[in-house]
């Protein structure tokens, strides 16, 4: 998703309390920014993150809904990013906050065991072969997010491309993860759509009548002995 350039866009991130400008000093740090934010001493509440988060409806509704969860957004574009904070501006949720940065960039910004969960929706697809390492699923970036995620935590991907579905699939053991669950059409999996929270992505193309795939994955636990 690319927008047009937005006049004040960057102005209007620079200036931004949502979003943090330099987010590597924050590494291992995250749950204590947050807590200072929501002004409590607590450090316990888990952090979810997404990449790729887009124009932010996701995230924002499952700030809204799981208070006692903390959001980080991240997004490359800053023309993209800008309607994330807009929302988040109205909303003034104190847990959630944006970037606006890579993922390459994820091990420079967390620590080892410092992320719950981590949200991909709607990936871009790199179709072409020679760009598979690009994709966001795999196994290349599985193992990069093996490196920030608490040993239970898991990754959520939807998609309605499902070449980039099963792409996904087969990365998923050689990157030393295992599916909990996985399906081919979403908003027909009773068990798996309950509390689905639908992305911008989502809504126009199970419109138009594409099937949804969805699959959450977590390291595979190592044997004993
Ligand atoms: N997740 C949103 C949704 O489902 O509506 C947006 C999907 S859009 C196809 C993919 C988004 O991921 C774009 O906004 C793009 O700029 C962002 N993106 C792609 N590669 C990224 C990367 N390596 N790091 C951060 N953001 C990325």
């Amino acid at each position: 998703m690319r927008l047009r350039n937005v006049r004040g866009a960057r102005e209007v991130i620079a200036e931004s309390e949502y979003v943090i400008a330099n987010p590597e000093q924050y590494q291992g740090h995250w749950r204590e920014l947050f807590s200072k934010r929501r002004g409590e001493a607590d450090t316990s509440h888990p952090l979810h993150i997404e990449i790729g988060m887009g124009k932010g409806r996701f995230l924002t509704t499952l700030a809204e809904q799981n208070p006692d969860i903390n959001y980080l957004g991240i997004e490359k574009f800053t023309s993209v990013l800008y309607r994330a904070v807009q929302k988040q501006e109205e909303k003034q949720l104190k847990n959630l906050l944006l970037l606006r940065t890579e993922a390459e960039l994820l091990e420079n910004l967390f620590d080892r065991e410092e992320v719950n969960r981590i949200y991909l929706n709607f990936s871009d697809p790199w179709p072409k072969e020679r760009h598979a390492k690009r994709r966001l699923t795999s196994k290349e970036f599985l193992r990069r997010y093996a490196g920030i995620l608490v040993p239970s935590g898991t990754v959520e991907f939807k998609t309605d491309n499902r070449a980039l579905f099963d792409f996904s699939l087969e990365e998923v053991t050689p990157a030393g993860f295992e599916v909990l669950a996985a399906t081919y059409d979403l908003h027909h999996d009773e068990a798996m759509c309950a509390g689905n929270v639908m992305t911008e992505y989502e809504e126009r193309f199970s419109g138009k009548g594409n099937a949804i795939c969805k699959m959450v994955i977590r390291q595979a636990a190592v044997p004993e002995g």
